[in-house]
């Protein structure tokens, strides 16, 4: 494995460094997301925010902003929580009693809300440590079993094991375990021949390979892991696997009962619900409503253009289409007539409007974005708007009209921004693709 890993292991920006934070930041950008998307992400992340104290006093707006696109903010948030408590739990003990004096009052400082805040403000430079210790290390905000041993062996070059998705495929193959990985028993059996194979990978002497150049010597623990994974991206992948290149066919119990296809035996997936949400790009004198999604709520703190969810299926019951929606019928019937670009059937979308406090004279088609989050197939339709005027149904936009201040949490309470202002903050993926339309 170590030698087939030093001959085709993938050049990535990640690998040329054993500086753990750098590792950490792409193993959680790694995440749910392809390597190949990753890459501008991690470069431009480094370049911005690099080091772990500058995301620790980075704004939140600035860290938003540069994961805008990767989706998973939580991991985002999480990541500037766990650089905090680095620098909170691991600050360096300096030997000079000023200096020492110093540290402690910056301690004491880190742990009030504000405190980041001042630190920008008062330009302080703090010591700090990055764990190297595994339980130390899961200890951090977001940091779970694999992330803190992907870390650990990659950084440090501890026997510390991993078990992902490609690792999980290349076990269950190699070992021919038929039952299901997500059960617990077969998951604890998975990580302990996980662990016995970086335990033993550790008492390799590792020869210099002709090769990757960043493979060393004395890292065995590291590569082992990182071949495990390459292997399960490379050669054992989902479909199609290249059994007849891979290095370890000789011993693939899966490779030599014919039971490729068979594993991992991921039991059947669940089916995905399809939803339905429309967004109103609302313009008026070259500004655009846009609104902060709450703290709490699936992508906090990211911003998007009004929307609502209505029901998937246009065939539905009219009573259950518009969620939240008082309406009367004929009343919006009659409304149809101005909306000359809106098809008949889609009257709907005028209550999701009116919902929203909306009140369009014209409407018009702009895109549909499609997207998948976990089991969820959600198509979002975005319209265009001009406006009739606003729905005494919800004051909190009609005050939104008259405001043009972006405000850090703004909540529902629209504000209206020119395109300039709204290519500087960090939308969710659908919406920047909306964004990006009107370009
Ligand atoms: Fe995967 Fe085939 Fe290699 Fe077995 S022989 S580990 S199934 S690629």
């Amino acid at each position: 494995m170590l030698g087939w890993f030093a001959q085709n292991a993938r050049d990535l920006p990640w690998r040329h460094t054993r500086d753990p934070y750098a590792i950490w930041v792409s193993e959680i950008m790694l995440q749910q997301t392809q390597v190949k998307t990753v890459i501008p992400y991690w470069k431009r992340w480094m370049r911005e925010l690099p080091t772990i104290e500058a995301v620790a006093k980075a704004r939140s707006e600035k860290i938003h902003k540069l994961w805008e696109g990767l989706g998973y903010y939580t991991r985002a948030r999480n990541l500037q929580k766990a650089a905090k408590q680095i620098i909170v739990k691991h600050s360096v003990k300096s030997k000079s009693r000023r200096r020492r004096g110093n540290e402690s009052q910056i301690k004491r400082k880190l742990e009030t809300p504000s405190a980041f805040a001042r630190l920008r403000r008062d330009k302080h430079v703090v010591s700090y440590k990055f764990p190297d210790n595994f339980d130390d290390v899961l200890a951090l905000p977001g940091i779970g079993r694999y992330t803190a041993g992907a870390i650990c062996s990659i950084a440090f070059n501890q026997p510390t094991p991993i078990l992902d998705g490609n690792v999980i495929r290349v076990l269950t193959r190699v070992f021919g375990i038929g039952e299901n990985p997500r059960e617990k028993k077969t998951n604890a059996q998975l990580w302990q021949l996980a662990e016995e194979l970086v335990a033993h990978a550790k008492t390799q002497r590792l020869k210099t390979f002709a090769g990757f150049a960043p493979l060393r010597e004395g890292n065995s623990c590291s590569f082992f892991n990182q071949s495990l994974m390459e292997l399960g991206a490379l050669v054992c992948t989902p479909r199609n696997p290249q059994c007849k290149i891979c290095p370890v066919k000789k011993l693939c119990v899966a490779f030599r009962e014919g039971r490729v296809g068979e594993l991992p035996n991921l039991g059947k997936r669940k089916t995905a619900t399809a939803r339905r949400i429309v967004a109103f790009v609302v313009e008026r004198h070259g500004r655009f409503l846009v609104r902060q999604r709450p703290a709490g709520a699936v992508n906090a703190h990211l911003w998007e253009f009004p929307n609502v969810e209505i029901h998937p299926n246009p065939s539905g019951s009219p009573a259950k289409r518009v969620q939240s929606a008082h309406y009367s019928r004929k009343k919006s019937q009659s409304r149809l007539t101005s909306a000359a670009t809106i098809q008949k059937h889609d009257w709907e979308i005028i209550h999701a409007a009116k919902s929203l406090g909306i009140e369009p004279a014209t409407l018009q088609p702009l895109c549909t974005v499609k997207h998948s989050i976990t089991r969820y197939r959600i198509a979002l339709d975005a319209f265009h708007v001009h406006l009739g005027g606003v729905s005494t149904a919800r004051p909190h936009l009609k005050r939104a009209m008259s405001g043009t201040r972006i405000t850090r949490h703004s909540g529902n309470n629209g504000v209206w921004l020119t395109p300039v202002q709204l290519r500087k903050l960090a939308f969710t993926a659908a919406h920047k693709t909306i964004l990006n339309k009107l370009q």
